[in-house]
């Protein structure tokens, strides 16, 4: 059974929602890792899929803004939010190469579903992998839908999270 975690200090989270998490062997999850695959930030990949009745409906990745390989990894390593310790969420117009929401996977996901299906009929689940939690953009898009719940997977406030020692960050793939 998915499960929340109330110890997560959330940078946002919408009043009356919460986060459930499930382990990578949940399919949606496994999938979402599939579709971050196919993200252009070296940094930080993320893969969000949109499930209704069973089915995935839309999927994205993230994108960053930058397209020139050479400034992708120059990115990795200096951020210039990471490098002034903006937190998570907050001032994406200082670095030229942080990705703002339009290009977060959740977004680009809720817009994909959008296209395809103009009346939703049924309850809307996303999973998101690669990241911690959603930030107010990509809330408010995903409840448009509306989404329902928003899956993580498991222990991602660590993996995920580049504040926390033990993160993945730069070696999520390996
Ligand atoms: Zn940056
Ligand atoms: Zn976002």
């Amino acid at each position: 059974m998915p499960s929340n975690n109330k110890n997560i200090k959330y940078p946002y989270l919408p009043e009356g929602k919460d986060i459930l998490y499930v382990p990578i062997s949940d399919k949606y999850m496994a999938r979402a890792k599939e579709v971050a695959r196919g993200s252009n930030d070296q940094s930080i990949p993320t893969g969000a899929v949109i499930v209704s009745d069973g089915k995935i409906i839309a999927e994205a990745s993230n994108k960053t803004p930058l397209s020139n390989p050479f400034l992708k990894k120059l990115h990795a390593k200096y951020c210039i939010r990471r490098m002034f310790k903006i937190p998570s969420g907050q001032k994406y117009w200082i670095c030229p190469g942080c990705a703002s929401h339009e290009n977060h996977g959740e977004y680009r996901a809720v817009v994909m579903f959008q296209k395809k299906i103009k009346e939703v009929n049924s309850p809307c689940d996303l999973y998101l992998w690669g990241h911690w939690w959603c930030c107010k953009p990509c809330w408010d898009k995903m409840l448009e839908l509306p989404v329902r719940n928003v899956y993580l997977l498991e222990g991602s406030e660590i993996l995920f999270n580049s504040n926390n020692p033990d993160n993945l960050i730069g070696k999520q793939f390996k």
